[in-house]
């Protein structure tokens, strides 16, 4: 597929096309910046030359309007589809949308969310849609991808009347963040839902992502793209009591501040430049404003790396990305340094010299440190065009019906924990075989208990693993008192303890989770319903009254399983199957986008 990818800001325009397969590349790209009376600059790259000049275009419309002949003279012909970057897609974007007038009209209204991004953005679709009239137009939003962000992240402790207004935390660069962290992963060799990733954006505008088993669960910036790190113009987090300070002391409109804060506060306000070429060479030649910026902008980092670790629970990587990101190595050091207690160490001749070239994504961590430092350019039209491809395949639901069983609570034991609650030498007794050859239900059964109460004859699923593994549901987890993550079998590091209580002893353990709903299938039937192992598929449940869709659902392929899907039983509930039921496979476009190939 040949997309073309759209970014129009407000005083720049960024287009992109790229030819999507199962590797891409990018065919043409170009620049148009600096609009005045008259006149623009350009730079363009098509065939392996870049052309660079001035163009008789008076804005960005009229750039856009040109583009098909520009396109043309260099033999790029046959579009697909446009891709568009929408910065901001508020509760009613969750993902890559295919647009329409009714969607446009929807992204208008979000208007004030994004006053100086979205009408630049609209703007552009509107001139596509005239230009392409023929051609799907396609929104990919940078806050989608933090779209899965728990409500403790997006939450703002206020006035409920104002949270109903809609103030919440939403974050950006999230084209960005997807980008590298699918990039990370790929370097890595491990898949992007195994591994906890930092992602770190430092360009003029900066955010930082806590990418938790291929999701975003936190991002620092928030309602608006000023929250969190020291940027460019843009303070980041200040403590929202300067607004009444400077208002009494003074006599500054909220107008003013915010205007401060956006365009004259972090670098800038900090040294008079908001370039950080400019400050790391006056820092080195022992500016004292320019020193402290610079030790005030890796800090901030710093801290965000150290929470949202804390906050995943765990750490495999930090990718450094954007302009600071990608070229400063002093910046990535002085960000690294004192993380070495948490397995971060960086290889200081490796971390000096990363070359970025053809999507390179060098690694720069000290040998044998237990946490990669990754850095890479980031490609976010690149992104954009995968996302509209793969918006665009055809939404044809697969209609072979997968077995559903529904897993009430039950825990899996280690020989270590059947001694610790039977007795030294105990043997479970299987009383039930189960669909899954190979596997029993035990007649025994074991307690947990948690800080706020207790589960009782909780059923034990044999045989013995090495690790012991209690799957509980959320309900549970309210009743037990503790917050279980959603995993996956078998992916318990830095998981909650529980307390189980058995006939001949207690033992505290950890691997509490909430089992990440999944499909258990044989090669023989996978390759039937073209299905991959460790990939995501939405699985749709038909019924009257409570029909819905379990996005999400993990595939995991083995000799001699019979094909079924596990759902715990609030999923149960939520879809109104009592004890056994059938879905229908449909595709998953994010599934898509983590599987695919760099150029
Ligand atoms: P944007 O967020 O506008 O896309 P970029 O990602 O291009 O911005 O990042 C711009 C920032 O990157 C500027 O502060 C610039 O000074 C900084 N930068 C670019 N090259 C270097 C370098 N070699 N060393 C330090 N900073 C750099």
């Amino acid at each position: 597929m040949k997309i073309l990818v759209i970014n129009c800001g407000s005083s720049s325009l960024k287009v992109g096309v790229f030819e999507i397969e199962e590797k891409s590349t990018e065919v043409f790209k170009a620049s148009y910046e600096k609009f005045e009376a008259g006149s623009c600059s350009y730079e363009i790259t098509s065939g392996g030359k870049t052309a660079t000049g001035e163009a008789p275009l008076n804005d960005i419309a009229a750039a856009l309007v040109a583009l098909p002949r520009s396109l043309a003279d260099r033999g790029v012909t046959k579009l697909d589809a446009v891709g568009h970057r929408i910065v901001h897609g508020g509760e009613d974007f969750r993902t890559t949308t295919v647009l329409d007038e009714s969607t446009i009209k929807v992204i208008e209204t979000l208007t004030p969310l994004a006053p100086l991004h979205n009408p630049p953005n609209l703007l552009g679709v509107r001139i596509a849609k005239e230009v392409w009239p023929n051609l799907p137009q396609v929104a990919v939003f940078d806050t989608a991808f933090h779209s899965t962000n728990p409500p403790r992240a997006t939450t703002y402790a206020v006035p409920r009347t104002w949270r109903d207004a809609g103030l919440r935390r939403f974050g950006f660069h999230g084209t960005s963040h997807k980008y590298v962290a699918i990039r990370a992963a790929e370097e890595i060799g491990v898949p992007l839902r195994d591994l906890q990733i930092v992602s770190v954006h430092l360009g003029n505008g900066a955010s930082v992502c806590a990418v938790n088993y291929g999701e975003s669960i936190d991002t620092s910036m928030g309602m608006t793209p000023l929250e969190g790190l020291v940027m460019g113009t843009r303070s980041g987090d200040v403590d929202p009591g300067l607004f009444g300070f400077l208002s009494r002391q003074h006599r500054l409109s909220i107008m003013e501040v915010e205007e401060a804060l956006y365009s004259d506060s972090g670098l800038k306000g900090l040294t008079g430049s908001s370039d950080m070429r400019d400050v790391e060479d006056r820092a080195r030649e022992g500016d004292a404003d320019a020193q402290l910026a610079i030790a005030l902008f890796a800090y901030r980092a710093r801290k965000y790396i150290g929470a949202y670790a804390a906050a995943m629970g765990g750490l495999d990587a930090v990718v450094f990305t954007g302009g600071i990101g990608e070229n400063s190595p002093s910046m990535r050091r002085r960000i690294c340094d004192g993380l070495e207690f948490m397995g971060l160490r960086l290889d200081h001749d490796r971390n000096q010299v990363v070359d970025l070239a053809n999507h390179g994504a060098p690694q720069i961590q000290a040998y044998g440190a237990r946490v990669r430092v990754i850095v890479t350019r980031t490609a976010e039209q690149l992104m954009i065009a995968r996302e509209t491809a793969a918006a665009l395949k055809p939404m044809t639901s697969v209609p072979a019906p997968i077995p559903i069983a529904v897993s009430a609570r039950h825990v899996h034991l280690s020989r270590r924990a059947v001694e610790a609650l039977f007795g030294a030498g105990y043997q479970l007794t299987p009383a039930v075989s189960l669909r899954q050859p190979g596997k029993w239900a035990a007649s025994e059964r074991v307690m947990l208990e948690g800080p706020k109460g207790r589960l009782e004859r909780v059923a034990i699923l044999g045989p013995e693993r090495p690790r012991t593994q209690i799957e509980i549901s959320r309900t549970d987890g309210f009743a037990l008192g503790i917050d279980a993550p959603v995993r996956d079998s078998g992916k318990l590091e830095g998981t909650p303890m529980v307390r189980l209580i058995g006939p001949a002893g207690i033992l505290d353990s950890d691997g509490l989770i909430v089992a990440a709903r999944h499909i258990h299938t044989n090669p023989d039937d996978a390759s039937r319903l073209g299905l991959m192992d460790g990939t995501l598929v939405d699985v749709h449940i038909e019924d009257e009254e409570r029909g819905l869709v379990f996005g999400k659902t993990l595939i995991r392929v083995s000799a001699n399983a019979v094909t079924e899907m596990h759902i715990d039983t609030d999923e149960a509930n939520a879809a109104d199957i009592r004890i056994s039921a059938e879905g229908s496979l449909v595709p998953d476009l994010s599934a898509l986008a983590v599987r695919s190939t760099e150029p």
